[in-house]
């Protein structure tokens, strides 16, 4: 009795932590400028696949149908993923959105996901930084990384940009915090666009990631912030604007590049649940060399 005890007790204190509740994770996707048939099945087999996460697929009609049927239930989730830029959702849903983020709600913002709702303004203030959409100097400063800090600059202009789709090194700027602990200084992604001149409130808690865009490959000349957490409410928010989906699954290699699935595994798992338990890869790209999980699966 007394043995069986102890062995029940040890087993128990050997469980992986993949045997944990995964956690439950809402993607909102339907309308976007971007190829999100192809984005939101990819995001939800890497999260899938790395046994942490489920996730429910939240779709809006498509644009310029009844957006009245769009009603997620955001507070059953610990974390909602957005891969959407379309039509404005109903006054309800909006409300409800920013209410479950002020709470404590975990969010992963997903490169065009900050295109979307220039003139909603809790949202861009749950992304802090956004682009496209008629966005200027109206929309906030530009935000950049010099000297070692991010600097602001109202000065006029668009909004938003990137030059040609490129592979490009990214420079890690905080070493201590959950998502990035262990990660290399520098590591090089796969071909992708390069987000840059984004402007917004401009709430930024917490710069992870920058890269240089290089004005060789019709860039900015800015150091751009591209992966970071943002301070709004109790809320914990992920903005990564990595990740530019091709025409197939097996054509898009920004999001086949394994230092884009770590981060986004890593980041997300943060915004649920304020940790990351997950150790780093052996197969994290360096600063010199690409690393792909083509079939989005940690081999
Ligand atoms: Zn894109």
């Amino acid at each position: 009795m007394i043995i069986g005890l102890c062995l029940l007790v040890g087993w128990q204190a050997a469980l992986p932590v993949a045997a944990k509740a995964p956690i439950e994770t809402l993607l909102i996707t339907g309308q976007n400028n971007h190829n999100w048939p192809v984005s939101h099945q990819v995001l939800k087999r890497i999260l899938e696949s790395s046994g942490l996460f489920t996730v429910d697929v939240a779709q809006t009609p498509p644009a310029g149908g009844d957006m009245s049927l769009f009603s997620p239930d955001f507070d059953a989730y610990r974390l909602v993923v957005l891969d959407y830029n379309g039509d404005a959702w109903p006054e309800a849903v909006r409300e409800r959105f920013e209410n479950y983020v002020k709470n404590g709600g975990g969010v992963v913002v997903y490169h065009a996901a900050n295109n979307a709702f220039p003139d909603w303004k809790a949202y861009n203030e749950i992304t802090a930084l956004g682009g496209w959409e008629g966005r200027n100097e109206k929309s906030g400063d530009w935000v950049y990384w010099k000297d070692g800090a991010l600097v602001r600059d109202s000065g006029a202009g668009i909004g938003g940009s990137h030059g040609q789709q490129h592979s490009y090194v990214l420079n890690r700027r905080n070493a201590d915090h959950p998502v990035t602990r262990g990660l290399p200084e520098r590591w090089l992604h796969a071909q992708d666009e390069l987000y840059d001149r984004m402007r917004g409130p401009g709430n930024i808690r917490d710069v992870l990631f920058t890269a240089y865009s290089d004005p060789a490959t019709g860039g900015s000349g800015r150091e751009e912030p591209l992966i970071f957490t943002v301070d709004y409410g109790k809320g914990r928010i992920f903005h990564d604007m990595l990740g530019h989906a091709g025409p197939s699954p097996e054509e898009s290699p920004a999001l086949q590049c394994t230092g884009f699935q770590v981060l986004l595994l890593r980041g997300a798992e943060w915004a649920a649940t304020g940790k990351v338990r997950q150790p780093v890869p052996d197969d994290f790209p360096t600063a010199t060399t690409l690393s792909y999980r083509k079939n989005y699966v940690e081999e």
